[in-house]
């Protein structure tokens, strides 16, 4: 399962495959990961530093963490798509389709002058997670959102 976690500065991924519930993140910020609350990340109140250090110390590499640098991802469901804007700016995409055993990422692309913001992995997790919540079973032939997929 793949869930993606975003307030106003920060975008917190989690991929619960690799998560072997160590609660490192639990301990040092409880306000952001408690296990006994739905959906169990709650990262709105919780301090961004104190986020940042609980995501850095994840033993297993089941939370990663970006800055969103003012940049919104949307799902765009209709478009069979993902999409980053920066204000009204589109500067990013990935791209699906559906086909009769899932879904098919087949294109990740984010404006060159926005890279190593972490946007393309906001852009594939969210398409992850729309189809984890929806119970749809996701490939890619796109080798980013492959590279993504099985980290
Ligand atoms: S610290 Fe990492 S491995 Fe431990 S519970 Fe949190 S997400 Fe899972």
């Amino acid at each position: 399962m793949h869930r993606l976690y975003s307030n106003n500065d920060i975008s917190v991924f989690w991929d619960s495959e690799k998560c072997f519930h160590a609660k490192r993140c639990v301990t040092l910020c409880p306000e952001a990961f408690d296990i006994t609350r739905k959906p169990w990340i709650n990262i709105d109140d919780a301090p961004t530093a104190n986020v940042w250090k609980a995501v850095s110390e994840c033993p297993s590499g089941a939370l990663t963490i970006t800055y969103n640098h003012d940049v919104t991802v949307s799902f765009d469901e209709r478009g069979c798509r993902s999409v980053a804007h920066l204000g009204d700016e589109k500067i990013g995409e990935c791209d699906y389709e559906e086909t009769g055993d899932g879904w098919v990422i087949y294109h990740t692309e984010v404006d060159e002058a926005y890279g190593g913001q972490g946007i393309a992995k906001r852009l594939v997790y969210a398409i992850l997670e729309q189809a984890d919540k929806r119970k749809i079973k996701v490939v890619a032939t796109c080798s980013y959102a492959h590279k993504v997929i099985n980290a």
